[in-house]
């Protein structure tokens, strides 16, 4: 049994978190959010979770590296700077830095590279992805995720070849873009599908989060995983061996 450390623990993951590891059985050693001394817990923790806030970050990888445990970053928004600081950290301690803990998505990203690796650009990609009304970004971050490993699948570059939405007189399709829709509406947390359209044969590989507990079950298993690492910067994939 470890004890987890969170950052950010009174926010929607953080509480989410706390729940993810009561069940499975691990142990939840405090929490810290906005004026919290960071080097108290990350002292009482064998690891620590941050899903708090890219401003949080510095003072974080520091109370982590004082206390020489390992980090999970689930926090988005990260700019180059922060990811110079993570690479710092990480000469030191183990860090898991991603922008989606779901195990789920995880191996979708996986699986669309692969199609997209062995089916070649007669197939067309499009990903579709819905979300609750209340969103006020698109495409999600998960969809331009597996939009990067389809393209990395594909070797080019998600720059060049995305093409976001369409409307009126938009011409053919041109042959090896990544197109991308959203849909906006009720209450869903998530759906993301990828679909590969060739000619007589449609292949759709798709995802459907229910609520975020899959972001919180993902990141104990996450920072399970990395109990135990040598210091380095470590990647979801590797979290599930791919
Ligand atoms: P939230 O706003 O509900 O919670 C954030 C918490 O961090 C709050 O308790 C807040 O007090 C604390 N916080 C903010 N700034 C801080 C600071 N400077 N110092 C210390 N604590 C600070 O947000 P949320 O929905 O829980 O999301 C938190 C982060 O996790 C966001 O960046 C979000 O995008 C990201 N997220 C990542 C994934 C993933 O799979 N990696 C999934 C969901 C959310």
């Amino acid at each position: 049994m470890a004890r987890f450390g969170i950052l950010g623990s009174k926010g929607r993951m953080g509480q989410a978190i706390e729940l993810a590891l009561a069940d499975v059985g691990e142990d939840f050693a405090g929490g810290a959010g906005r004026g919290d001394d960071v080097t108290v817990l990350a002292k009482a923790s064998d690891l620590l979770i941050d899903f708090s806030s890219p401003e949080a970050l510095e003072a974080n990888l520091d109370a982590a590296m004082a206390a020489g445990v390992p980090i999970l970053i689930g926090t988005t928004g990260l700019e180059e700077r922060h990811h110079w600081l993570i690479d710092q950290a990480a000469q030191e301690i183990p860090v898991l830095q991603t922008g989606n803990t779901s195990l789920g998505v995880t191996l979708l990203a996986h699986l669309v590279r692969e199609a997209a690796a062995r089916l070649g650009e007669d197939w067309d990609i499009e990903i579709v992805e819905s979300h609750h009304r209340m969103k006020v970004d698109a495409p999600s971050g998960t969809a331009l995720l597996l939009g990067e490993a389809a393209a990395k699948g594909r070797a080019v570059s998600l720059a060049d070849a995305s093409v976001r939405g369409r409307d009126g007189i938009t011409g053919k399709r041109e042959a090896g873009t990544i197109g991308f829709a959203a849909l906006r509406g009720g209450t869903v947390a998530g759906d993301h599908t990828v679909h590969f359209l060739g000619d007589n044969e449609r292949l759709a590989l798709s995802h459907m989060a229910e609520n975020r507990s899959i972001f919180a079950k993902g990141a104990v298993r996450g920072g399970q995983w990395l109990l135990g690492k040598a210091p380095g910067r470590y990647t979801m994939p590797e979290v599930l061996g791919l």
